[in-house]
């Protein structure tokens, strides 16, 4: 569970997520769908891990978007038409579209949906109160 931005409950959780290969700086990439389960926020989220730096150093970021709620239902319903979400080399319509890069090979996150800016996902304490 992670800290939801607009009523600051920890009830926000991943609904369904989409790994993408590796790109130019990161090894992980997800596309994730989060919820709130208390006001039922919803919106799109990344998910970013590196190895590539010194020992032991990881790096993560992990994010949601603010955008148009017709913008999430749109890329949620994509995701469902995916049969393999956990294969990051699954080939389908889906994986391409969303998993588009330049040519330096980055990935370009979501080029076709505004946002209007990015909030932190904090991951709710275990000493948190519901
Ligand atoms: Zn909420
Ligand atoms: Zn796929």
């Amino acid at each position: 569970m992670f800290q939801c931005p607009i009523c600051h409950r920890n009830q926000l959780q991943i609904e369904s997520s989409l790994e993408l290969p590796p790109d130019c700086n990161w090894d992980e990439i997800t596309l994730q769908v989060i919820s709130c389960r208390y006001c039922r926020f919803r919106t799109l989220a990344v998910y970013k891990a590196s190895r590539r730096g010194a020992m032991d150093d990881e790096s993560v970021h992990h994010y949601g978007f603010f955008m148009a709620p017709n913008s999430v239902r749109e890329v949620a319903s994509m995701l469902q038409y995916c049969r393999q979400p956990h294969n990051a080399r699954c080939k389908c319509a889906v994986h391409q579209a969303l998993g588009r890069r330049n040519t330096e090979g980055c990935w370009l996150e979501l080029p076709d949906y505004a946002h209007d800016g990015t909030f932190v996902l904090l991951r709710a304490s275990v000493n948190d109160t519901p």
